[in-house]
């Protein structure tokens, strides 16, 4: 088994996201106090960053999980997004929290999120580990940002290249 590239250099630490997630924690807690959060976890590369978030969460909670196709998908040239695996239940009334690693050109978000928020959840709110604006094509209300990083290519943290990589628990830019 190969592994393509290599970790160039580490662009956040572990320390450094656990502390910036604490704080992501403290702030939803905050703002969903007395109300019940239904976090939607968009797989696969936020996973890693969902378990972190929701054991600092103190709100009734339930989790779902969805997936999109983003990337070198066959789909991304015609500009729509499949949905390759669909939430559970129906989101209806509930609050709803999307979690997501990383919003990049935002094309796959926008479309899930217009296909979200078609089912009526009372509320629909975004958190993202990263965010890349500079890449940015579709505009994207983003309620929690963890980090704005630079243009770089970044693996680790559940942000995969070629389904690997997912496991280091810091980010680090890839050299291919
Ligand atoms: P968007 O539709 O915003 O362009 O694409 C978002 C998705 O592309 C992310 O959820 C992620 O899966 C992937 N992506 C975007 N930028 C990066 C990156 O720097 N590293 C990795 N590993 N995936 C990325």
């Amino acid at each position: 088994m190969s592994m393509r590239g290599t970790v160039e250099s580490v662009l956040l630490s572990e320390p450094e996201i656990q502390q910036r997630i604490d704080l992501l924690g403290e702030e939803i807690n905050r703002d969903y106090a007395g109300r019940e959060l239904l976090a939607v976890c968009l797989l696969k590369g936020s996973v890693v960053f969902m378990s972190d978030l929701i054991r600092r969460l103190q709100m009734p909670l339930t989790i779902d999980v969805m997936r999109a196709s983003s990337y070198g998908d066959a789909t991304e040239s015609s500009g729509s997004v499949k949905i390759l695996q669909d939430l559970d239940r129906d989101i209806s009334g509930l609050d709803v929290l999307v979690v997501e690693d990383i919003v990049d050109t935002g094309r796959t978000l926008a479309k899930t999120l217009d296909l979200l928020r078609f089912r009526q959840p009372r509320s629909l709110k975004i958190c993202t580990l990263l965010d890349k604006p500079s890449r940015r094509e579709v505009q994207i209300p983003i309620d929690y940002t963890g980090f704005v990083i630079e243009d770089h290519f970044v693996v680790g943290y559940g942000l995969d290249f070629d389904e690997h990589y997912r496991q280091l628990p810091y980010i680090g830019i890839l050299k291919l």
